[in-house]
């Protein structure tokens, strides 16, 4: 990817990120099935066998507005992903960006980082980024003097609930007026200022989302957790602008419907649900007069301003592991973020 590769002007940008095998995948010799032969390409090199049992690669090829290799960075991923989404946000509109993909596959890395316990020298991901590019917006010479006040909540829906990750997990209700309007009630909306003040709640909120978990029981991969900047205006303090970052729950979970545990068939069964009206509604907005089912789902229902309006931009970003044995899990995600972007 060249510094002069022009970002498109779509209301709805669909990529790709593959990430690097890591150190247990290298151990036990994993093979990498995935390559990416251009800037928009992805290709799964699936191993299998005809009737006559010679072995053969079914070469499965996807294309997107980008596609990442192994070898680019948060901060590549974030200028053509997220980073066009901030002059949406000053100007008026709503965006949102999504991580899906399987557990394991990069979605927390990519979009909330690796802080390592400390926020000086944490790898920054794309909630920072977009938090600093907000920063920087507002002191250039078009925003200096418009009193837009930055704001950022952080929560999490488990199972169908809201969660506040900067208020002890507080469980929330989700109220929809007369009009049409959703309001999370009493949800934590602080003011930030500084990089640092950002880089502070996020790391607050990461520690909440994963707090109590052991690995086996890791509740962060069935739950989205959706991190907001929000920009208000006047007296009333209105709202001007929100940019919605989501790191969803593991798609993989949405299969766990056959579980014989009744708690996680259910759990299953709402990822499942939610995941496939994010696609009607992320679709619907590409479409004038396209149903919205926001309210199949608690996150389509509290992302619902998003969904609407001629100002919404949305992008995907699809993670993908590039083991063999994610393979089935990755032809997933891919087409899943093909049907996304198809019209
Ligand atoms: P997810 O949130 O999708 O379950 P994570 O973001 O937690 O996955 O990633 C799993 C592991 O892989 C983490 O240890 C993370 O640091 C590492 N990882 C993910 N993406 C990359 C990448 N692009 N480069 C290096 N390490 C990565
Ligand atoms: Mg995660």
């Amino acid at each position: 990817l060249k510094d002069t590769d022009a970002v498109d002007d779509h209301q709805i940008t669909v990529c790709v990120r593959k990430r690097p095998l890591n150190k247990k995948e290298l151990q036990r010799k994993e093979v990498d099935v995935i390559t990416v032969p251009s800037k928009d390409q992805m290709i799964v090199h699936e191993p299998k066998s005809k009737v006559d049992l010679t072995k053969f690669l079914d070469n499965q090829h996807f294309r997107f507005d980008y596609a990442f290799d192994e070898t680019c960075n948060n901060e590549m991923v974030y200028k053509y992903t997220a980073k066009p989404l901030v002059q949406t946000v000053f100007e008026g509109g709503m965006a949102t960006c999504f991580a899906y993909g399987q557990t394991g596959s990069g979605k927390t890395h990519t979009m909330g980082g690796d802080f390592n316990g400390r926020t000086q020298d944490c790898k920054k991901g794309i909630y920072a980024m977009a938090a600093m590019d907000v920063f920087k917006f507002l002191r250039s010479p078009c925003y200096h003097n418009s009193n837009l006040r930055v704001s950022s909540s952080f929560f999490e829906i488990y199972s169908g609930k809201v969660f506040d990750l900067l208020a002890n997990k507080a469980k929330l209700r989700v109220l929809e007026d007369g009009k049409q309007q959703v309001q999370i009630v009493g949800l934590t909306e602080k003011e930030v200022e500084t990089v640092d003040d950002v880089l502070k709640l996020i790391q607050h909120g990461n520690t909440a989302r994963t707090s109590g978990q052991t690995s086996a029981n890791s509740n962060s991969s069935r739950s989205h957790a959706v991190f907001q900047i929000i920009l208000r205006h006047g007296p009333q303090r209105r709202i001007y602008g929100k940019f919605s970052l989501i790191d969803l729950a593991g798609n993989e979970r949405g299969a766990d419907t056959s579980s014989s545990n009744r708690q996680t068939r259910m759990e299953g069964a709402e990822i499942n649900k939610s995941l496939l009206a994010l696609k009607e509604c992320i679709r619907a907005l590409g479409r004038r007069g396209a149903h919205l089912p926001f309210r199949a789902s608690k996150l389509t229902q509290v992302l619902r301003d998003s969904f609407i309006g001629e100002k919404s931009k949305t992008c995907m970003i699809a993670m993908i592991s590039p083991g063999l044995s994610s393979c089935e899990h990755s032809l997933n995600t891919l087409r899943y973020a093909d049907r996304v972007k198809e019209l």
